[in-house]
């Protein structure tokens, strides 16, 4: 439950202190993140397109409960396809940025508690200390 609450709040999943986003929200890049968390130091953007898969979490978190409201409305509720359309494109432009950082979180959350990305973790923080060196 606290998981829950953590992720809700945008907090590392690490030390579950520090807001991996900037503040203050900017509507021009919304997901403005800090690289490293401040707090322990966790890499937020371990490698290129890392949130590539909050897509999907994005997709997991809002398709069902806008297909439920949809088929709600119009099965239940006898109303027409379109006014249930637009319904569901009004919850959605609601909750665009809260879904977008939410998403985000979850895939942090699930990358950081997965065995196999520990040792991905590793080998790309060793590339990098090697390209350090190198320069
Ligand atoms: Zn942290």
């Amino acid at each position: 439950m606290k998981t829950l609450f953590d992720i809700n709040k945008n907090r590392c999943p690490r030390c579950r202190k520090f807001v991996i986003f900037k503040k203050p929200f900017d509507l021009v890049d919304p997901l403005a993140m800090y690289d490293y968390c401040e707090d322990c130091g966790l890499n937020l953007n371990p490698e290129v397109g890392f949130y590539w898969g909050a897509m999907v979490i994005s997709y997991m978190i809002t398709s069902v409960p806008l297909l439920v409201i949809a088929l709600g409305l119009t099965l239940y509720y006898q109303w027409s396809v379109w006014a249930a359309i637009g319904v569901v494109l009004l919850v959605s432009v609601l909750f665009y940025f809260k879904v977008l950082r939410v998403s985000r979180t979850i895939w942090l959350y699930v990358m950081w508690n997965n065995p196999e990305f520990e040792q991905e973790k590793n080998t790309i923080e060793k590339l990098n200390d090697s390209r350090q060196k190198e320069l």
